[in-house]
């Protein structure tokens, strides 16, 4: 009897050992193995050999957040490279065309065949009111599209309409970038926050409304891409220099640096992130696309303070028409919203 229980106990703790081992294996060692190929940092040399719109439907699903050169906070450091962009703005004249046109060409390295079709589209968003406040309109003359359009789209810098980034994102229409940044009213001590950092042009104007800009981006290869365009703009524009950047899902926010006085969400969902609305301020202002995939309203939402806590109002900036942004997506690549967007 004695015998065949310690038979049975060596087999229980042999099983159980078998067991622990194989559960060492599936459990720990082989997700760590394959996580850690699936982490893998493309060098910026690797991002820039392949086409981006060759490579944009593979590259789209290899977020890969979590990399340790660019991990999820990579960021610049605020407060130590601040650019007086607004005062900058402040200083240039508007007059005419003619006088701003050679302040332009004077003062700063833009080339001078795009200043024309600048000046022009900016003008045309004064009329329809898409640009309302004088500091919108320095700010949208200051920000050089032609630099944030991709080389795949020359001769279409000043189109107004949305263009193809690559990797399955779009640089917006410059008439929403407008209508986007205007409804913000943003004041040069206002701390902002850009979700989908995309091409980087909105940020771009974003540098010359406030010297605290963050942003925020989850496709690591456009990350790294417009990281580097940043960087080699920010020697003939060093407000550049000052947008925080971050590589990871906007979803959540930039925790650290809440709460923001602005924040413009660039990717369509069909709510508001809880995490946003917390983390902006009270009396503060949130521009988003919202609505079902493929059909959204840029819906401005106000935040304020009341005697029982905070209300919210929401109002449609677009007069009922609706737009259609790409889809605000998780790290995996599954949109937020209840149904899938139509892929652009
Ligand atoms: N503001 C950009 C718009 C780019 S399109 C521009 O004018 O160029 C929208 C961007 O949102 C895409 O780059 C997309 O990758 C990004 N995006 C989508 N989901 C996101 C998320 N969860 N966090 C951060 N960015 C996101």
């Amino acid at each position: 009897m004695s015998f065949f229980r310690t038979t049975v106990s060596a087999g229980i703790v042999a099983i159980l050992f078998v067991g622990l081992f194989l559960g060492f294996i599936f459990g720990l060692a082989l997700p760590a193995i394959v996580s850690s190929k699936s982490e893998r940092v493309m060098s910026y040399e690797e991002v820039a050999a392949q086409s981006a719109v060759q490579e944009a439907a593979k590259i789209a699903v290899t977020f890969g957040v979590n990399s340790p050169e660019y991990g999820l906070a990579y960021e610049t450091l605020p407060g130590v490279e601040k650019y007086d962009g607004p005062g900058i703005a402040r200083s240039m004249p508007l007059g005419t065309k003619e006088v701003w046109m050679s302040w332009m060409k004077n003062n700063r390295s833009d080339s001078p065949v795009f200043l024309d079709q600048r000046w022009d589209l900016a003008m045309k968003f004064v009329d329809t009111k898409e640009l309302k406040h004088e500091a919108d309109v320095r700010a949208f003359l200051l920000a050089p599209r032609e630099h944030f359009v991709r080389d795949f789209n020359r001769g279409k810098e000043y189109m107004d309409t949305w263009l193809s980034i690559g990797y399955g994102a779009t640089i917006t229409d410059p008439d929403v970038v407008a209508m986007m940044t205007t409804t913000l009213d943003i004041q040069p001590t206002d701390r902002v926050l850009e979700i989908g950092t995309g091409s980087g042009y909105q940020s771009a104007i974003l540098a010359y409304l406030s010297q605290e800009v963050y942003t925020i981006e989850i496709i690591k290869p456009l990350f790294i891409e417009t990281d580097k365009l940043y960087r080699d703009l920010e020697k003939s524009y060093p407000a550049y220099g000052s947008i925080n950047r971050k590589l990871g899902d906007g979803y959540y926010g930039w925790e650290k640096y809440a709460p923001f006085d602005k924040i413009i969400v660039t990717c369509a969902i069909d709510h508001i992130p809880p995490p946003l609305l917390k983390q902006l301020k009270e009396g503060g202002t949130m521009v988003l696309p919202l609505g079902p995939p493929g059909r959204q309203y840029i819906m401005e939402v106000k935040k304020t303070a009341t005697a029982d806590g905070v209300t919210l109002s929401r109002r449609d900036v677009y007069n009922g028409l609706h737009v259609k942004f790409i889809p605000f997506r998780d790290e995996a690549g599954t949109s937020y919203s209840s149904a899938p967007g139509p892929e652009i």
